[in-house]
């Protein structure tokens, strides 16, 4: 075969050098055949359009023409020519092609109109297919404008440790990491197991979050993001939830609650109207096939100012839905933590567009955030979006080194895995805030799938840790 140098698809479909030679490759979409003619749609993953190749059956080998399969993949030269029919604006006239992989009738992709349940069964493959394509390569988008938006801003990205011996939501569904034999554990007279002989000399985990090391980092770099895998062993089994998940934290010295609220409808709107801007193909695609509404809610969202909300009138708005006989599952009442229908009913029923609820109960909220006046509320603030629920997690800091090491004692967290973190409020302490963004929640949002497990390649869920 004559050696052309390779053309993406997503060039060649912008290239008007008609009657030149060029070279694809990629894996076989669809093939239709005449008698005299066969045409491939083949796709590289560069876009999520296939460039059609015209065969004229007579001048190829017709034992190479039976490999010309679905999912096969191809190297194919050719000549580039205006395409007279609808829908593609090149198309490649074939003079040689070489099948670089088979692929027999056992290939899991070969029917359309699969189930999302069934893909995930075969996720090792599913990125070729046209919808996790889109999803996979908007993925890679958000992520770059995550990087842009902060980086514009003077934030620094920071790396906050993955494997870390405090639990920083005190929620205690961390997963542990150990090289102890598990068959052969060693305990103190209490029956509990002795840590010093593991790897680390103490009990570890996989992070949670990475905020309190980011709270270092900002009172310190004066504002810093972290961008990494976060681990929950919590076992919600919800179209929300995943047990290995990224997130980002902004962390920002000298911000108060509303400096955080601020950034934080600037940073998604920003990442929404990315999504819009270089993300166009694959949005519509998904708009037509899984989501009718999806194009008009981006948009929406980056025009409309968010709702900003005190907690307790939250649950007076969510009472009063109950009053008047709308049903939820879970009760309503000051001092509940928010179902994901709560969040919705506010965010879809009752403002009709996003919501920041703040100045939760402290009960429900963890240690660090910092106290109201009120003694019963803590500075938090919970960005709530349509079909998503809570899709950040944020607030403003307890700066307060008697405030905050009185609201540790209370909770009953030990010193031991503390005294580092009281210390940015032991020396030079300031005022600081910052919030979490579930980075698949987002990709929910943009993509407009309905379950969590679509939005990342490999899914972990409980019972779930295949390829
Ligand atoms: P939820 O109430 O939905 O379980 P959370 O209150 O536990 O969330 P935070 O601890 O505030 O969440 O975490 C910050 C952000 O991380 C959340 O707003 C959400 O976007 C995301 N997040 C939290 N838990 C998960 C999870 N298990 N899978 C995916 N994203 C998550
Ligand atoms: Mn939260």
């Amino acid at each position: 075969m004559k050696a052309i140098r390779r053309t993406k698809i997503s060039d060649l479909l912008k290239s008007t050098a008609f009657g030149t030679e060029v070279n694809v490759r990629g894996w076989v979409r669809t093939r239709r055949s005449s008698k005299q003619v066969a045409f491939v749609a083949l796709n590289d993953g560069s876009t999520i359009k296939n460039v059609q190749v015209v065969i004229d059956v007579e001048k190829f080998d017709e034992e190479m023409l039976k490999l010309l399969t679905t999912g096969a993949c191809l190297s194919v030269n050719g000549m580039l020519v205006e395409s007279i029919g609808g829908g593609q604006s090149v198309e490649i006239q074939a003079t040689e092609i070489e099948v670089l992989g088979e692929c027999d009738n056992t290939y899991p992709l070969q029917k359309k109109g699969q189930t999302m349940e069934y893909m995930r069964t075969v996720a090792h493959l599913r990125p070729r297919t046209n919808t996790f394509g889109a999803v996979f390569r908007i993925r890679h988008n958000m992520a770059y404008a995550i990087h842009k938006f902060f980086h514009d801003k003077g934030f620094y990205y920071f790396h906050t440790p993955i494997i870390t011996a405090s639990d920083c939501e005190g929620a205690g569904q961390m997963f542990q990491v150990t090289t102890m034999n598990l068959y052969d554990l060693k305990k103190d007279d209490e029956g509990s197991i002795k840590y010093d002989s593991d790897f680390f000399g103490k009990q570890a985990s996989l992070t949670v979050s990475g905020q309190l090391e980011g709270e270092l980092a900002a009172t310190a770099l004066g504002a810093i993001y972290t961008f990494g895998p976060t681990f929950r062993a919590e076992n919600s089994n919800t179209p929300r939830h995943l047990a290995e998940f990224w997130m980002i934290e902004p962390e920002v010295a000298f911000n108060d609650i509303t400096d955080n609220m601020d950034l934080a409808e600037e940073f998604i709107k920003y990442c929404v109207q990315w999504a819009l801007d270089h993300c166009m193909e694959d949005i519509t695609f998904l708009n037509n096939m899984i989501d009718k509404g999806l194009i008009e809610r981006l948009r929406s969202i980056v025009d409309t100012e968010f709702v900003r909300l005190a907690y307790t009138d939250g649950i007076k708005i969510l009472e009063e839905a109950v009053a008047a006989g709308h049903k939820f599952e879970f009760p309503v009442y000051w001092g509940v933590d928010l179902a994901s229908e709560h969040e919705r009913y506010l965010v879809e029923h009752h403002f009709k567009r996003p919501v920041i609820l703040t100045d939760y109960p402290k009960e429900i909220k963890a240690f660090y955030m910092k106290q109201n006046e009120d003694g019963k509320t803590v500075r938090a603030m919970d960005v709530l979006f349509p079909k998503i629920g809570e899709i950040i997690g944020g607030s403003e800091r307890e700066a307060d080194y008697g405030k905050l090491l009185a609201r540790i004692e209370e909770l009953g967290i030990p010193m031991k895995d503390m005294w580092w973190y009281l210390d940015t409020r032991r020396y030079g302490s300031c005022p600081h805030s910052g919030f979490g963004l579930g980075f698949e929640r987002l990709l929910l949002f943009v993509t407009g799938m309905a379950n969590i497990r679509d939005v990342i390649p490999f899914p972990r869920t409980p019972n779930n840790a295949e390829f």
